[in-house]
């Protein structure tokens, strides 16, 4: 690390200068900081986060119930056994994280509650500026970086999705989202209508019923789901056999991987046949009266959307028991007690917990100029989900919706070493992606095709995101069985590339 003056303002300022800078330090920011430790051992760089601690996505959230709805053998990194039960806890993957952290001794390069405000690229200086606050002295924060791999995530921490109810105002009693969950809510007794069904509301239900006097999962259309049990029995085998834990982390993973692959594949090719064992096992939970076709027979194409894993199925167990029910109808408005139905149905309440997803955010609400203009990110295309045209020196990781999101964390933590060593070798200062002759006449479409995946916060947003191509280079193609092989075997001299 070295320090340099640099002037701001009237003031002088001095600004850190690194090698790599991580914004971020969720799953992705403490992968990345593993990879560079080892991959890179002689870049300098500093992981700058926002909140507390570590852990994004699950340091905050703190709605009761809490889990992953992948398994940890693919959530958890590939370097690090995970010898839990494969869904887990926030804590679970919080303790999971800081051992990470520990083992590599990480936490010297993390820098906790600073808070990115923009960056600044000079092509002159071939450098990031990074300005921020450090937001319990309110500081500011000046560091100057090479190379910006940005692992900020992709939704607005500070506070979820609540789309604006007619009447919400009117409602007598309190309207929570599990983002922003108050620490003291009292449920004890009390009626809990809970709009929604994704993995939010499928956690949290089984998690608070027992409290409650009812609670409704109130939706407007049928999810998903894949109850089963919280095991993973290949590797409790392994174990039995007294098998090394990084052997039975690697052979489960590729299990999973493989079992994924299969099921991905049907979603495409047969997906009626998917759907109906999808459905086949929820109405097992709940039997043969129950109205399946109602309230659990989805409209959309299995995978167009995240599925989410139900433990045991406990939600459903809870919907057996008469203690959870579903409602499947749409809002007119929000009343005095409750929530009126368009089906002139009224659902009284004492708690209405908004469980309506998030607001994506891109690039961490960072203000991003380049040369002196502002960065208009969907006037950029992307290369493969992770790097833009015209966006010098900087990286994003956007994980998979229908892998584990950690996969390609390691996929481009091995990317960017690799790239950092090319421009180390070939003496460039500057990468960025171009489109090439050939991609002319390419027909530039939204991040994300609707057919492929649409769930509503992506479409709410896809206009603030980067624009797609038709060629494999030029998309999230969201397929980890082909970027496992495609990633590693990228020719870095390769037309799309600028190096200066
Ligand atoms: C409830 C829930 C459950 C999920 N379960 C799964 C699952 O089971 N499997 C799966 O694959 N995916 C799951 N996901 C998706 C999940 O978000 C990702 O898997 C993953 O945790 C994202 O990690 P990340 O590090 O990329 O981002 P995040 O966890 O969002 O972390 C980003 C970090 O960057 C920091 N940051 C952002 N902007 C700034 C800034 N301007 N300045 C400083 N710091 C900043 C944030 O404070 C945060 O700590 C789930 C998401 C949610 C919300």
């Amino acid at each position: 690390m070295t320090t340099s003056a640099a002037a701001s303002g009237t003031a002088p300022q001095t600004t850190e200068h690194f090698d790599v800078l991580i914004v971020g330090a969720g799953i992705s920011g403490v992968g990345a900081a593993y990879h560079l430790t080892h991959q890179c051992p002689d870049k300098s760089f500093a992981v700058l986060e926002g909140l507390e601690n570590f852990g994004g996505t699950w340091l905050m959230h703190k709605y009761p119930g809490i889990r992953s709805d992948s398994d940890l053998y693919t959530f958890g990194y590939r370097f690090k056994p995970w010898t839990g039960p494969p869904v887990a806890t926030a804590e679970e993957i919080l303790t999971y994280m800081g051992e990470v952290i520990d083992e590599n001794d990480l936490d010297r390069h993390i820098r906790y509650r600073h808070r990115i405000d923009s960056a600044t690229w000079s092509s002159e200086d071939e450098l990031w500026t990074i300005v921020g606050e450090r937001t319990d002295t309110g500081e500011p924060v000046h560091i100057s970086a090479n190379f910006l791999w940005m692992c900020q995530g992709y939704y607005r921490h500070s506070e979820g999705y609540t789309p604006e109810w007619d009447g919400m105002e009117d409602f007598e009693g309190e309207i929570v989202h599990p983002q922003t969950w108050p620490k003291d809510l009292d449920y004890t007794g009390k009626n809990v209508v809970v709009i929604g069904s994704g993995a939010t509301a499928a956690t949290l239900i089984p998690a608070i019923a027992g409290d409650t006097a009812h609670i409704t999962m109130l939706q407007r259309s049928p999810t998903y789901f894949i109850p089963g049990h919280n095991v993973n029995e290949l590797a409790d085998q392994l174990r039995v056999l007294e098998i090394d834990e990084s052997w039975i982390h690697e052979i489960t993973r590729r299990k999973i991987l493989h079992d994924q692959a299969a099921i991905t594949q049907l979603s495409f090719d047969q997906p009626d046949i998917l759907k109906a064992e999808l459905i086949k096992v929820v109405r097992e939970y709940l039997g043969p009266d129950y109205d399946i076709e109602k309230h659990f027979t989805p409209r959309y194409r299995p995978w167009q959307q995240r599925i989410a894993f139900v433990p045991d199925g406990d939600v459903f167990k809870g919907i057996a028991s008469g203690k959870a029910s579903v409602v499947t109808d749409e809002i007119a408005r929000f009343t005095k007690k409750g929530i009126l139905l368009e089906s002139g149905d009224e659902l009284e309440a004492d708690i209405i917990v908004t469980a309506t997803g998030f607001n994506l955010s891109v690039l961490g609400d960072i203000e991003f100029v380049i040369d002196g203009k502002p960065l208009d990110f969907s006037k950029t295309v992307t290369y493969r989900g992770m790097m833009f045209t015209g966006v010098p020196n900087m990286l994003w990781i956007f994980g998979y919706f229908r892998a584990s999101w950690t996969l390609r964390v390691d996929l481009l933590g091995d990317f960017v070493c690799r790239l950092l060593g090319h421009m180390d070798e070939i003496g460039a200062k500057r990468v960025d992606v171009a489109l090439r002759p050939e991609d002319a006449a390419m027909p530039l479409l939204s991040w994300m095709d609707p057919e492929n995946f649409n769930p509503n916060y992506l479409m709410r947003s896809m206009h603030l995101l980067p624009k797609r191509g038709d060629k494999p280079e030029w998309q999230h193609t969201q397929d980890y069985w082909k970027e496992r092989h495609e990633i590693p075997a990228i020719d870095l001299e390769g037309p799309e590339f600028r190096y200066t």
